[in-house]
């Protein structure tokens, strides 16, 4: 029943539920392996980099589960000096990665907006206006997108975590700085700007079923977006989320597994869907399982971000706990991910921007 479905090229809410219920091993390799082939159809055999750099932790939003919301006085805060992240972009440039993200926690003051358009600046000075650069600093008006994507981005993943309006309501206090309609509306202004549009969501939120991950899925075709950037939920000791839950059953070994096949499943089910968008292996999938973005790739997904975050600040940047990679360099991650592109026999498109074919289908 599973290979028939997985012959259709377009699929149902129902059909969407379907696939991701899978619950054996040999359908769950079937749909791995179909939606591989769609990638490879799609996109070929490369895999894109995107050197990402945290470069701040500073952070005005609360959400419930996020190691640096701005209530979790344990965490210590940083804001990079310029020209360390001008230095991280540069060393990226040289490598040949073709695309750096830059991400932060968030913050709508006029500080800070200059400061992201002031880098931009310098970034694409120093790099011949020849490096993709994503943005990932959430909810801000339509002025200051405008303002960035002129200075110089022109990728901005701003992910949704969820479209239920209960759970998001779970997720996040009702102080009027969380709204779901407010993030709807900003990926709305980010695409009439002109930007590539990424979004996503967390997978295995308490609360969070089935036919709800579905329904993300179909909001993803509904708003035509360019890239995705999704993973498992991880807990974060010390928030109101985990602090609610039963942790030790929530995160026994058999929740995580289930979180992160989910992860798998919802990667392999969106390039189904989708088909040439650009959907990341991130970093999250790690956390949980040693071969995780490998697995990530297998299942369809075309980018993988390595961290250039500056050694002095990785372990300042904890969104969740058991995150990789805090104490490897950034050539360390480069090598890492090299042998893992490698081992899954696919290619890394040194020197490309690996922009979004999506969104180049969409202009044409
Ligand atoms: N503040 C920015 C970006 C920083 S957070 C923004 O709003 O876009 C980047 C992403 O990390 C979030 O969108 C969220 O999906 C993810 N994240 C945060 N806490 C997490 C957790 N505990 N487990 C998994 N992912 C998490």
């Amino acid at each position: 029943m599973i290979k028939t479905l997985l012959e259709q090229t377009s699929f149902s809410y129902d059909d969407i539920v379907t696939l991701l219920s899978i619950d054996n091993q040999e359908d769950l390799d079937l749909l791995m392996k179909k939606a591989l082939s769609i990638k490879k159809q799609y996109l070929g055999s490369k895999v894109h980099y995107r050197g990402l750099i945290e470069f701040s932790n500073v952070c005005e939003k609360d959400c419930y589960y996020c190691g640096i919301r701005k209530s979790k006085e344990d965490v210590e805060r940083f804001m990079m000096d310029e020209d360390m992240v001008l230095e991280s972009a540069i060393w990226a440039y040289k490598q040949g990665y073709g695309s750096i993200t830059l991400q932060s926690g968030e913050r709508q003051d006029s500080y800070f907006i200059d400061y992201v358009e002031r880098v931009l600046n310098k970034i694409q000075d120093a790099c011949n206006h020849e490096l993709g650069i994503t943005l990932c600093l959430g909810e801000q008006t339509p002025d200051v997108y405008q303002r960035w994507f002129d200075a110089g981005a022109t990728r901005y993943l701003l992910r949704i975590e969820t479209t239920e309006d209960e759970l998001y309501r779970q997720l996040h206090p009702q102080d009027g700085h969380h709204e779901l309609s407010i993030r709807q509306a900003c990926l709305k202004s980010l695409r009439a700007i002109g930007y590539q549009v990424g979004t996503g969501v967390m997978i295995g939120l308490p609360g969070q079923s089935i036919e709800s991950l579905a329904k993300e899925v179909l909001f993803f075709k509904d708003y035509d977006i360019d890239m995705i950037g999704m993973g498992p939920y991880l807990v974060s000791a010390g928030t109101p989320l985990v602090d609610q839950m039963d942790v030790a059953s929530f995160d026994s070994l058999k929740g995580k597994m289930i979180r992160f096949e989910l992860g798998l499943k919802m990667i392999a089910v969106c390039r189904l869907v989708l088909k040439d968008v650009n959907i990341a292996a991130t970093t999250a999938l790690q956390a949980i399982h040693a071969l995780g973005r490998e697995k990530g790739i297998d299942a369809g997904a075309n980018i993988l971000m390595p961290i250039i975050t500056h050694e002095n600040h990785r372990a300042q940047y904890l969104l969740y706990d058991q995150k990789p990679c805090v104490d490897d360099t950034a050539e360390q991650c480069k090598q890492c991910l090299n042998r893992r592109v490698e081992s899954v026999e696919q290619e890394v498109g040194y020197f490309e921007k690996g922009d979004s074919r999506h969104y180049h289908n969409r202009m044409k």
